[in-house]
């Protein structure tokens, strides 16, 4: 009868209301290039816009809800969040903009998020002062920080420079607040985490996860993020955001 019982309560157990609000899990995804590998650079750093658009496609088709920081707080109301990010600010990343706007409809806005290096704008392969306002105006991207000069921030002191500099220069350049900050090389401490919360509200980290809120501290400025490379298959890339 005990066996019975056990048995019964643990038939309950899994279709309990409990398993039916299981964390939720978030894709965050980081790109860097979306462009052709022309041998310059590492090559799992470029995703090629055939590929990148197969990918934007396969979230529209399966139903996703692209969101940007800014929308943080509408992850428990929409179907299937995913942010998409991608780091460094390249030139290229303006094809991204281009197969966004490609594939937006009426019920899908495809929004992004670049981490920009706020010294590096303006140089050739960069996006410019002009490439960033642009980008904001399509509507479809924000644009947040990832430092000033890209330096370990574990290994620095001058965290005013790299942390509330950058974030007042892109500030000025695209009229936007700046809220979130992806740590270089993923590389953060306590420390970093400390400096970083006193001027963004967000930390993106490079540990290969999806984001499900577990109540840790400061969890907010220690989001995971998921590598999309150029040896990923749409297959893979399918799996990643799905889920397991
Ligand atoms: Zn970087």
């Amino acid at each position: 009868m005990k066996r019975f019982i056990l048995i019964i309560s643990s038939i309950f157990f899994f279709f309990s209301p409990l398993s039916i609000f299981a964390q939720q899990e978030i894709p965050i995804l980081v790109y860097h290039s979306i462009a052709e590998y022309t041998g310059q650079g590492s090559k799992e750093l470029f995703v090629t816009p055939k590929n990148f658009e197969e990918q934007i496609d396969y979230l529209r088709k399966s139903g996703f809800t692209p969101l940007t920081f800014e929308q943080w707080q509408n992850i428990h109301q929409v179907n299937k969040p995913i942010f998409i990010t991608f780091d460094d600010g390249y030139k290229n990343n303006l094809n991204a903009l281009q197969i966004f706007e490609k594939l937006q409809t009426s019920n899908f806005k495809p929004v992004g998020t670049i981490f920009v290096i706020s010294d590096f704008i303006n140089r050739p392969n960069r996006l410019s002062n002009d490439d960033l306002r642009a980008m904001v105006n399509s509507g479809l991207f924000s644009i947040q920080s990832h430092t000033a000069t890209h330096p370990d921030l574990t290994k620095i002191t001058d965290y005013v420079y790299e942390l509330k500099g950058s974030r007042d220069k892109i500030s000025q350049i695209t009229g936007q607040p700046v809220i979130a900050l992806s740590y270089p090389y993923g590389n953060f401490n306590d420390k970093v985490v400390d400096e970083t919360k006193k001027y963004y509200t967000f930390g993106l980290t490079t540990t290969p996860a999806k984001y499900s809120e577990e109540g840790i501290e400061n969890e907010p400025l220690l989001l995971p993020r998921i590598y999309i490379k150029h040896s990923t298959s749409l297959d893979e890339f399918a799996k990643i955001v799905e889920g397991d």
